[in-house]
């Protein structure tokens, strides 16, 4: 398949999150890439209302490149459980209730896997490249593994403390993040979106 290469020098980062900002504007400064962030610009913030993540990372991402002519990279995520057809899903964050308790997410989770013997999981990140002409690319990322219980680890975010990635016997809450971030879902998107547009130009 053919990717169009990014060869522009300024892009925004479709997010109000700092956090998530920092982290991707950290991964692509080997790119010599001015990244801004939509919180930045005030952007306006889209409804999250695609049915995928796919769907969810290219609203955000149409929405910053049109409204500042700017070429625009979002992302969206979220933990899928085999045994619940996928849940939370693209819900991720809302099973966390407007305070982002995550304690209860967690709980709410194996409550519903309690009839499972095994509880299979993987961690999702989809990732969208938008160009104000319209042009899109997305790729997506993948962590699999399984759900232990109860929590351990201090470290990482989320649905993080719950998740046993595969090969490993550690939650990744128990990881050194570097650690994580070698072999996370997000990891994953952003080496095969660096491999496709940001790598050496073919000419
Ligand atoms: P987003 O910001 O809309 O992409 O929401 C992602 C949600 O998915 C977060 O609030 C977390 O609940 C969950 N999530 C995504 N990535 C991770 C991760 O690496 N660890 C733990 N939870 C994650």
């Amino acid at each position: 398949m053919t990717h169009r290469h990014f060869n522009e020098d300024k892009l925004v980062i479709a997010s109000h999150n700092a956090g998530k900002v920092r982290e991707i504007g950290d991964l692509l400064s080997p790119f010599g890439v001015a990244v801004s962030s939509a919180g930045e610009l005030n952007l306006p913030e889209p409804e999250e209302t695609g049915e995928t993540f796919v769907e969810n990372a290219l609203i955000k991402a149409r929405a910053s490149a049109q409204a500042s002519g700017l070429p625009a990279l979002a992302d969206d995520s979220g933990l899928c459980v085999d045994v619940l057809g996928g849940a939370p899903g693209i819900h991720s964050a809302r099973w966390a209730g407007p305070d982002q308790d995550f304690a209860a997410a967690m709980k709410k989770i194996i409550e519903a896997t309690a009839d499972f013997e095994t509880a299979q999981a993987h961690f999702v990140c989809a990732l969208a490249l938008c160009w104000p002409d319209g042009h899109t690319e997305t790729f997506e990322g993948y962590v699999h593994g399984s759900l232990t219980w109860p929590p351990r680890g201090e470290r990482g975010f989320g649905y993080d403390p719950m998740f046993v990635p595969n090969g490993d016997p550690r939650t990744f809450s128990e990881m050194d993040p570097a650690e994580k971030h070698e072999i996370s879902h997000r990891a994953d998107a952003f080496h095969q979106m660096v491999d496709a547009c940001f790598g050496s130009d073919p000419g």
